[in-house]
């Protein structure tokens, strides 16, 4: 039972796992805020206040391409502190919204990717009473997800299908913290565990260097993450799937399946099929639907008749800003049938 006396920030976690067409998944979208992200929002802060890095009346900011503002603001509305969310523009206008209704103030910054948003979110971080978490290279993002949102699916695991242990976690990168953290401690129980990337093929900046605009958003924002660029040895392999792919899948969830959740969900289930067609013995494939389709309610449902994804936004290729590390033996990877 939950406490009788506490917050909105004691409903984070404990979200249901369940089977669709034969992959587990967690329904991350289920958590207040909407989204996986109130995890690593309430992990960091109360990190950050446990640490001295965070005082009463203190100003939190981060870059998010949304959902991890939306949950920050959320947390900073309980926890009193003042909240500027810095977001590229050309995202779904629900996400600025969200966060403006939970009391912050939201400054744009660039185009659809939030590379430059970053910079401005680092530099006032370092402002006197400011605090930036930095979740694209935050090791306390990664941590939480090895900490808190594994050990969740072990125990659902065990308790749904005794002796059971993941055979491979699929998920796309937004910072990376989901799949890498995830994934080591999936290896802990299962050495063997693949860890296995999602990609916009219109956006493939890990596997083959190139930045463009895509409809997966919370995904590729447009550069290799820290978070990536540390742990990138650690992946498997990467699965790419295009926007439009994506987006027809998450509508199927929602007529099929009753689940009515964002594009990275149906990307991510996608891949998770993909990588079991490729390889039958792994039995126990983990996924994440992260966030809810009403964050999408102006982009892909309430103008559109349903049966027909809008048209992809045009691909504007620029250059990334940090090089890939990994193309190489990721484009091996995702080309060897064998992994
Ligand atoms: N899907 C969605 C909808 C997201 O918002 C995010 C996070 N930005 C992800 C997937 C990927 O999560 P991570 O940042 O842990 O890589």
């Amino acid at each position: 039972m939950p406490p009788v006396t506490g917050t909105v920030l004691d409903a984070i976690g404990n979200t249901p796992l369940i089977q669709v067409d034969g992959i587990w998944v967690k329904l991350e979208f289920l958590n207040p805020s909407g989204s996986i992200k109130a995890r690593v929002a309430a992990y960091m802060i109360g990190r950050a206040e446990r640490e001295g890095l965070l005082r009463p009346g203190d100003t939190i900011v981060e870059a998010s391409s949304g959902n991890t503002g939306n949950a920050l603001s959320m947390v900073a509305a309980v926890r009193g502190y003042r909240m500027i969310v810095i977001m590229p523009a050309g995202l779904s206008s629900e996400r600025a919204a969200i966060s403006r209704a939970f009391g912050a103030e939201v400054r744009t910054v660039g185009d659809f990717h939030v590379t430059e948003a970053l910079a401005l979110a680092r530099e006032l971080g370092a402002r006197p009473g400011h605090f930036a978490p930095q979740q694209f290279d935050s090791e306390w993002n990664v941590e939480e997800n090895r900490t808190w949102l594994a050990p969740e699916i072990l125990t659902q695991l065990a308790e749904v299908a005794p002796g059971t242990v993941p055979d491979a976690v699929v998920g796309g990168i937004g910072t990376g913290g989901t799949i890498i953290g995830v994934g080591q401690a999936f290896r802990a129980a299962n050495p063997g565990c693949r860890i296995v990337g999602v990609e916009p093929d219109e956006s493939c900046t890990i596997m083959c260097g190139e930045v463009g605009r895509h409809l997966i958003e919370g995904i590729a924002d447009g550069f290799v993450p820290g978070i990536l660029a540390r742990h990138h040895q650690e992946l498997s392999e990467l699965i790419p799937v295009t926007s439009a792919e994506a987006v027809a899948e998450m509508r199927r969830l929602a007529t099929g399946h009753g689940l009515f959740v964002g594009p990275s969900a149906g990307a991510h289930l996608l891949a998770a099929r993909r990588l079991r067609d490729r390889n039958p013995e792994l039995a126990t494939i983990v996924t994440f639907f992260c966030d809810e389709g009403e964050k999408y309610l102006g982009d892909h449902f309430a103008l559109s008749s349903g049966s027909e994804p809008p048209p992809a936004r045009s691909p504007r290729p620029t250059q990334p800003e940090a090089e890939p590390k990994i193309a190489t033996s990721a484009r091996q990877a995702a080309a060897d049938p064998r992994r």
